[in-house]
């Protein structure tokens, strides 16, 4: 997955190291409950170009089952 250039190397809200950065520059919805792939996902919002953008740093972990338990 693309990492944006300007990027920080840590998380800039939790401040531990991501797997993947998506940035968005539109109304999405976000469901985590579904997400198998990764524990957190921190939000931080941008201006690019003046523009509000929001990126989200994808922590990765061992995958979880969604009941709380990991395998
Ligand atoms: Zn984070």
């Amino acid at each position: 997955m693309r990492v944006p250039d300007d990027a920080p190397p840590t998380c800039p809200v939790c401040g531990v190291a991501y797997d993947s950065v998506s940035e968005h520059d539109a109304g999405l919805m976000v469901n985590l409950l579904d997400n198998v792939a990764y524990r957190r996902v921190c939000f931080d919002p941008v201006i690019l170009d003046g523009r509000a953008h929001v990126r989200f740093y994808h922590h990765t972990h061992r995958r979880v089952t969604g009941d709380g338990s990991e395998e």
